[in-house]
């Protein structure tokens, strides 16, 4: 079977992430209806080929696949089931995936509400930030009904590479948040070594391109670690976003009684990061927290802080 040109795709949020999915998906063949809450961000998606809605009701009522990737877990229950959200446009029978990271115990529960309106929903949380959104080269973890995963394959396999149902809805978030438990203390690892590096005076460059290829390589340490030596601390992905992501994962610990040390760990250092000011860096601002807990200097002079 072949979707494109017949499924008509619903995106709402071009973000950093969701304006190269979006694009992706034209490029792939299937026409794309987006919306955007911040206006301007449509303009682009309009040049690559793309139409406009003016509420996520709208692009639910002209798409057969809807795919909603915005922040944080208040954000998706309003873009989903707000007002103007997409379930007020949706007819029975359309597919809505949220591939936001947002809280397993709040995706059951849209999931819920979708389907007491006939409409099926995945959650779909994806890893390899923006270079992987950029290249199509994303984990999708999808939680929900596998036949509706199998309908929109060809839809993730134009964002992504490494395509795995988990489970039933919120088994894609709870993977999700096991990815971010680990990218936390991969984080945390790069950072450290290439404190230990500059204070033990070795190539920064060299140690990473060593590293990278052994037992210690690490998707943080292959593209943030050379962000860190250039003094480039621009997001990828903010710190505020990681702060979400820890707390849906620390929430959930909680409720499973379970003590997560390094990523509690991770969670506080990021905290103090955002008490200086660099919430909206991406989460290799680390680097500045370990620059004054060693009292060494990492970053490059005049970049960065
Ligand atoms: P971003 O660049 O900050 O974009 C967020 C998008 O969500 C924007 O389009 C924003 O609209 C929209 N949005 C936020 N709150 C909204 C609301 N209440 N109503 C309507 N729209 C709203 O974020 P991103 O990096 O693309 O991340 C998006 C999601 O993907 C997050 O859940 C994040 O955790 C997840 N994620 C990100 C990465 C990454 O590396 N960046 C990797 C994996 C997963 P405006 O333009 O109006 O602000």
């Amino acid at each position: 079977m072949t979707l494109k040109n017949t499924v008509r795709v619903g995106f709402i949020g071009l973000g950093i992430m969701g304006q190269s999915m979006a694009r992706n998906l034209h490029e792939a063949g299937f026409p794309v209806t987006v919306w955007n809450r911040t206006e301007v961000k449509m303009n682009l998606a309009q040049e690559w080929g793309a139409a406009t809605a003016t509420s996520p009701r709208e692009v639910a009522q002209v798409s057969d696949v809807v795919i909603t990737i915005v922040g944080d877990t208040p954000d998706v229950e309003k873009v989903v089931a707000g007002e103007e959200g997409v379930l007020a446009g949706a007819k029975p029978g359309t597919i809505l995936v949220d591939m936001s990271t947002i809280s397993p115990d709040a995706t059951r529960q849209l999931a819920a509400k979708a389907a007491a309106q006939g409409v099926r929903m995945l959650d779909a949380p994806v890893s390899g930030g923006d270079v992987g959104a950029r290249d199509g080269t994303l984990s999708i973890m999808v939680g929900g009904a596998e036949d509706v995963l199998e309908e929109v394959r060809p839809l993730f396999e134009a964002m992504g590479k490494n395509i795995v149902h988990c489970g039933p809805n919120g088994a894609g978030q709870t993977v999700k948040a096991c990815n971010q438990i680990m990218c936390g203390l991969n984080l945390l690892g790069m950072v450290e070594a290439l404190s230990f590096a500059k204070k033990a005076g070795v190539d920064l460059e060299k140690m990473i391109q060593v590293t990278t290829q052994g037992a210690a390589g690490s998707w943080a340490l292959a593209n943030l670690g050379p962000r860190v030596v250039k003094g480039d601390l621009a997001p990828g992905f903010s710190v505020r976003f990681q702060q979400k992501d820890l707390r849906i994962v620390l929430q959930e610990a909680e409720h499973l009684e379970l003590p997560l040390l390094g990523t509690a760990a991770v969670n506080q250092l990021l905290r103090s990061v955002q008490a200086q000011g660099g919430s909206e860096d991406g989460t290799h601002a680390l680097i500045s927290v370990m620059e004054q807990l060693g009292n060494v200097e990492i970053l490059p002079e005049g970049s960065g802080e």
